[in-house]
Formats: C-alpha cells, structure tokens, sequence
C-alpha cells in the first residue's frame, strides 16, 4: 500500500476529505501475536475503534479511524488472557498519533522549543501541544556521544544567591553534558576523574574549580573563559583609560602656567632688537 508502505495488512476502507482527511482503516491479517507470550491468536474476543493522528497532507490534518481487534490468547498459562493486536510500525501502544507524526513534533521540539514547535506545528495541521512536544522531546534517545576532550565549568544557579552547582559543557560540540548538585572540589574532581579524556577546561578564576581540575585532571591544561577574559580585559582597559585621563586632566590644569611661559617668551624675542641695537650702540662708543 503506498499509504502505509509498512502495513501491507491494513486496508483502507474510507476516505473522507473535509477540514481534515480522515481514513478509516481495517487490519486484514488472520492473526495476531499476544504481546506477553508471543503465540499467535486467531480467535477474535470483541472490536475496538482506535484513531490516531497522522502527517497532514495537501495542507490538511489526518486522522486514522482505525478497527482493531481484541484476541484471546491460546496459551493456557499465559496471564494476558485478551489482548489487542498492535501495529509496531504505525503507532507505540496507547498512543494518540503516529511514530510519523510524533518523529516530526520532535524534530520541531529539537530545533525551535515547546511553544514554538507547537505554533509552528499548528500552522502545518500536525497537532500537539507544548508539553506533549516537550514530552516526545525528553523520551527521544541520546544520540551516541564520544568522550569529551575540552570542556568549560561555570555556576548555575538552582536558587540565586543561595545554591550553586556546576554546568559542564562540551566546547567542541556546544552542549551541556552534565550538572553536578554543587561546587565543590570533591564533586567536581570526581567528576573529572570519571573522564579521563579531558585535555583542556576552561573556567572562570574561583580558586575551587582550579583545585578540582588539579586534584581531578591534573593533566589537563586550565584556561580562562572567554567571558572572564574580555571582563578582564575590560577592567584592564578601565584602569588604565582612568589613569590616562588624569594625566590629561592635570596637564590641562598646567597650561594657564605654560601659556604665560610661552607670552614671556614671545615679549621678550619682540624686545630683542632694542636690545641689539643697545648692544651695538655700547659697542659704538666703546
Ligand atoms: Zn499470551
């Protein structure tokens, strides 16, 4: 079937476009495996209407109406005696939408957030909300990560002014990798010890976090942090714009003094012929 390429037991048997295109659907396979003890089943124990959320298409959202059905299952020492069949390639059991549908408000929930990935969703007719987009967020696996090689430590704040523990992110990739419940050595050095491939970290100049690396990854070379470094700087500059700035100040206080050096000067250069032609009159009578 080119609608669910993954399902060639289930047939459409309506199609109804409206604001929203809903299929109705019907499994088509003679059997069923029971979920506990895996035997399969042919004896059918009662029907069910399940509907489930789907992709949306030409625009427009899509709902699956979907008849399943209930199986007893054979095996006599089995504790699931009912159970429904399941799709594993359509849906997880007891959910509302499609693995489709909940990869894509993933995807969403990864790159803009809960809200936004809801509003954007919303626009496209995938429904679901802020905390369902958040919820298909947290049980996402982990992507497999390598050991980290240069990371940075800083505070975070789980109550301003009053408790601290520390972030950890991974500089090369641009995530944080872990939270330690404090700032102490202890903590942190431990935490380091458990990975050894760190090479560099970078912190910002608490004399603790210096402690830690040196008790907990010695090897590793210690850096300061960008944003310590250009507040560093930035007081350097500061002090030193202050103090060029006094200089400037008191060299202006001086110039009144300097000016009337210069009109000494000037007057007595004004004076000088007079006083040559003193000079060569004495000259003269001499
Ligand atoms: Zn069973």
């Amino acid at each position: 079937m080119i609608i669910f390429p993954d399902l060639p037991e289930v047939q459409v048997e309506e199609v109804s476009v409206a604001e929203e295109i809903t299929l109705t659907l019907r499994t088509t396979s003679p059997t069923a495996s029971c979920p506990s003890c895996g035997t399969a089943s042919s004896r059918i124990q009662s029907r069910y209407t399940r509907t489930l959320r789907d992709l949306p298409s030409i625009g427009r959202p899509i709902s699956l109406v979907i008849h399943v059905r209930r199986f007893f299952c054979k095996k006599s020492t089995c504790t699931q005696k009912i159970f429904a069949e399941r799709l594993p390639s359509l849906c997880h059991p007891h959910a509302q939408r499609t693995k489709r549908l909940q990869e894509a408000l993933c995807q969403l929930g990864l790159r803009v957030g809960g809200q936004a990935g809801a509003d954007v969703g919303s626009e496209l007719g995938m429904s679901g909300s802020r905390d369902t987009i958040l919820r298909l967020v947290r049980r996402s696996p982990q992507p497999a990560t390598s050991e980290p090689r240069i990371i940075g430590l800083d505070d975070w704040a789980r109550k301003r002014r009053l408790r601290y523990g520390t972030l950890i992110c991974d500089l090369e990739r641009s995530q944080p990798i872990d939270l330690l419940p404090d700032r102490k050595v202890s903590t942190v050095s431990a935490w380091l010890k458990k990975h050894p491939s760190i090479d560099i970290v970078s912190r910002d100049g608490s004399s603790e976090y210096a402690s830690a690396i040196k008790k907990g990854a010695p090897h590793a070379r210690q850096v300061s942090d960008r944003w310590h470094l250009v507040k560093n700087l930035a007081e350097c500059v500061s002090v030193q714009l202050a103090k060029t700035l006094a200089q400037l100040r008191r060299a202006e206080e001086r110039r009144p003094a300097r000016t009337q050096a210069v009109q000494q000067v000037q007057q007595a250069r004004q004076a000088e012929p007079t006083n040559c032609a003193t000079r060569l009159e004495r000259v003269a009578v001499e």
